[in-house]
């Protein structure tokens, strides 16, 4: 590993504190309280074995971690990627608690994954990964307690995987409850319809009031976006619908532009059958990785990894908006850069707060053993995250600051009272 990727690697953990002392200084926050949700409460860390298909065995490492559960349960998502690890998972864990505290949900935060590049092993490797690594957490999740959901590498059917092996493993005989252990399930396995475009649908959701309140419209704006997963597809998706022209993709297959605009549902199609990527789409030019970062455009969606807009290109970046989509893409120094240009941003734990939304009405639904229609899911969820961004837009006018810093205070005023309110035990 280069010095390079492991200062990045370090640099998450350390991005989240500096935020988090920037706001709990600005509001005064409660210095006992500081320090409990200055520390994680569990890190937990699983070697496991399993075979692989040529018959040799290969030992994994897998991370989860508590970062708090004064709300209710930890929730957040699995994530499968060479660059997880106990650094990346504490970050991680630790804005989901800020994010559930902000949408206003019933839940603390956790976060984890495995460290593998999962394009490297088959089908059935996957599915023998994913369960042997939901058995070797055992009680550290459940229904109840902590709940992942899918993120970068993981989907509906790995989340059907942890499902089932968890619910034979713990209650054989009596499974239906068990099988609620994660969210972002396939929707005839007990899964919410909508689950797959809800933080897509919610990065739009905060577009427009961001637009609504500064008088943008969004009709015949430009836009760029990093990543073209789940997220970086559907917000592409939604943004269509409003008029808004896509004109440059990059993920990590390569970066391409076209100003013209890209059809999302072409482009969708094209990676589908270039193993997810968009490199090489016929209907855009290639261009270098550095150049998309200088695409002059109205919107920048980041929507793949953190830590991407860095001091290394946050001086190029040419757009109005900065919508995340992504978990931690601007890392502290960035941030101060772009913000000094005037272009604003609307952080990760408002903007990318549609998925664990979503993850709470699959969690209700199945609670109450319910079925919900799509379009109630997407009623529901434009509510939650207006209120969210009302709440932080007042936050950062009576605090005269940045939405981030705004969006840290909702969340720490709503833990600091708990703790008050609580006490601490014994
Ligand atoms: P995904 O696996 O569906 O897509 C990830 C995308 O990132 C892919 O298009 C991939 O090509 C791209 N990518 C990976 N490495 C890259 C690189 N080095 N350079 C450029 N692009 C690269 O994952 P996702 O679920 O869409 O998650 C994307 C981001 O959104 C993550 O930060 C995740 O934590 C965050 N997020 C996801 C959800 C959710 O519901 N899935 C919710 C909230 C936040």
């Amino acid at each position: 590993m280069s010095n390079e990727t492991e200062k990045k690697r370090t640099g998450m953990y350390e991005n989240v504190m500096h935020e988090f002392n920037k706001a709990a200084d600005k509001m005064n926050l409660d210095p006992g309280v500081r320090k409990i949700l200055a520390s994680t409460q569990n890190e937990i860390v699983v070697h496991f074995p399993v075979k692989m298909d040529d018959g040799s065995i290969e030992v994994f490492t897998g991370y989860r971690v508590q970062h708090n559960n004064a709300l209710g349960p930890y929730k957040g998502g699995l994530r499968y990627h060479p660059t997880v690890d106990i650094d990346a998972a504490k970050a991680l864990a630790t804005w989901m608690t800020w994010k559930s505290a902000i949408a206003g949900l019933p839940y603390g935060g956790g976060k984890g994954g495995i460290q593998i590049d999962p394009s490297k092993y088959s089908k059935g490797e996957l599915e023998r990964i994913t369960r042997r690594f939901t058995y070797a957490l055992g009680d550290n999740i459940g229904p109840d307690y902590d709940i992942p959901a899918p993120d970068v590498n993981t989907n509906a059917q790995i989340m059907a995987w942890i499902s089932d092996t968890y619910a034979s493993a713990k209650s054989p005989a009596n499974r239906s409850v068990n099988l609620h252990v994660v969210t972002g399930k396939p929707v005839v396995s007990g899964g919410l319809a909508g689950r797959d475009r809800a933080t897509g649908f919610g990065v739009v959701t905060a577009i427009k009031k961001w637009a609504k309140k500064n008088n943008v419209d969004l009709n015949g704006k430009t836009y760029i976006v990093q990543g073209f997963g789940n997220v970086g597809y559907w917000a592409a998706h939604f943004l269509h619908k409003e008029g808004a022209k896509l004109i440059a993709v990059q993920d990590h297959t390569g970066s391409i532009a076209n100003a013209n605009g890209i059809d999302p549902e072409e482009l969708s199609a094209y990676a589908k059958t270039n193993k997810g990527g968009v490199g090489g789409f016929e209907k855009a030019q290639k261009i270098e990785n550095a150049e998309f970062w200088k695409t002059p455009c109205d919107i920048l969606i980041p929507a793949a990894l953190g830590n991407q807009i860095t001091v290394d290109n946050a001086n190029e970046i040419k757009a109005t908006l900065i919508a995340e989509g992504a978990n931690g893409p601007t890392d502290a120094a960035a941030e101060e850069i772009i913000l000094k240009k005037g272009i604003h941003i609307i952080p990760d734990i408002l903007c990318n707060s549609g998925g664990v939304i979503g993850s709470y009405f699959e969690w209700l639904q199945n609670k109450r053993a319910e079925i919900w229609k799509i379009e109630e899911v997407l009623e529901k969820l434009n509510d939650k995250i207006e209120t969210a961004f009302d709440n932080v837009v007042s936050c950062a006018e009576r605090y005269k600051t940045d939405y981030r810093t705004a969006a840290y205070i909702v969340a720490l005023e709503k833990l600091e009272q708990v703790y008050k309110e609580r006490g601490v035990f014994p």
